[in-house]
């Protein structure tokens, strides 16, 4: 018998599925947990689609388990807290990234120890995954989320939220990296590889950090749009030898958002010694690794995944102060698997999020 997702918890709610590999969302009621001593629920109001979303419900990295809820920048308004919560009140403005838990030991964990939930082995993902009390958690492309309020930001008055949204995984997944290989260091030369969801993104902070930012990217049409409407200083079109050849040895660190497979030796050229060439995106198949390069200019390649919640909310409070939001096109949920069939043709500038509330509940009680 299969189990019931409406009574599974105590609290109803409504969300949008995939139910197959065909990816295809239908309206879906599930429920979810009451609010504990620790927890905030909230309406979510807009939720991003990220590509991650899209690889999710097509289990094209083997790991779906069905009926999916996609869903992980998500932000709302808080309408209930639990006994002990401090950090928030009803009515508050909230953010919700790509995790809602980690281990229940902190402390014989370095990874959560240091601020990092996000290296946790123990870590659980907003949605496909699975839950302390053995239940499946379900993301954001739904009426109302109840979290731990340790794993929720305060999202800051002053950030539009459809704009903002993004920013709760795309925008940690490269401010954390820029950070922790000091890239964030005004005069730096930083390359942002690939102008889709996280790369648009990955410039804005990079030049808000004061580096001066080159946009290295297959498409030569989107030259203007990363240097008038991103602010980039420079853009390199990857197959133009001439101009790579040009920009050998003058970046101090590349953040590569393909998630394609791709040649790693040309961008490995444009470091400088000591350069750092860090991958957030995550290719199916191996790359390809050229040694000599890499030991010849003490180069370093190391990769990133999203980044922890203090490092979240410190994210959302930079993007504030700075005026750093993202370049979004906000759909309805009837809207979602046509936006999701456009995401797959990257045929989006540069993400799509979903006016949840502004969806009728075809609910039927
Ligand atoms: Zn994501
Ligand atoms: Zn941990």
């Amino acid at each position: 018998m299969s189990k019931n997702f409406e009574t599974e918890h105590p609290k109803k709610a409504f969300g949008w599925a995939a139910r197959d590999t065909s990816g295809v969302l239908s309206p879906f009621n599930f429920s979810r947990r009451a609010t504990r001593d620790n927890d905030v629920a909230l309406k979510i109001l807009y939720c991003g689609i990220c590509h991650s979303d899209l690889h999710a419900i097509k289990n094209e990295w083997g790991n779906s388990v069905y009926p999916i809820v996609p869903g992980h920048e998500i932000v709302g308004l808080v309408t209930e807290v639990g006994s002990k919560v401090k950090k928030f009140k009803v009515g508050d403005r909230v953010g919700v990234g790509c995790l809602v838990g980690a281990c229940t030991n902190p402390n014989s964990c370095h990874s959560c120890k240091d601020g990092f939930e996000n290296y946790c082995p123990e870590m659980i993902l907003t949605y496909n995954a699975l839950y302390h009390d053995g239940t499946i958690t379900y993301g954001g492309y739904s009426d109302w989320l109840v979290i731990e309020d340790s794993f929720a930001v305060r999202f800051p008055d002053s950030v539009p939220m459809d704009k903002g949204a993004p920013l709760l995984c795309a925008g940690i997944t490269v401010y954390s990296p820029l950070k922790y290989f000091n890239l964030n260091e005004p005069g730096k030369h930083v390359g942002i590889v690939g102008l889709g969801g996280l790369g648009h993104v990955a410039v804005k902070f990079a030049k808000a950090f004061g580096a001066k930012v080159t946009v290295i990217s297959t498409s030569p049409s989107k030259e203007e749009e990363a240097i008038k409407h991103l602010g980039a200083d420079e853009f390199l079109v990857s197959k133009n030898a001439e101009q790579m050849q040009a920009a050998m040895g003058t970046m101090d660190g590349i953040i590569d958002t393909v998630s394609a497979v791709h040649p790693l030796l040309p961008l490995i050229s444009l470091l400088k010694s000591h350069g750092k060439l860090i991958l957030v995106g995550a290719p199916e198949k191996p790359l390809e690794l050229p040694v000599f390069p890499l030991i010849l200019g003490g180069k370093v390649i190391a990769g990133s995944c999203i980044g922890g919640i203090k490092d979240t909310q410190e994210m959302i409070d930079f993007a504030a102060e700075h005026n750093i939001t993202a370049e979004v096109e906000v759909v309805k949920p009837d809207y979602l698997n046509k936006a999701m069939e456009r995401l797959a043709k990257n045929d989006v500038r540069y993400r799509f999020v979903i006016d949840v509330a502004g969806a009728t509940i075809p609910r039927v009680d």
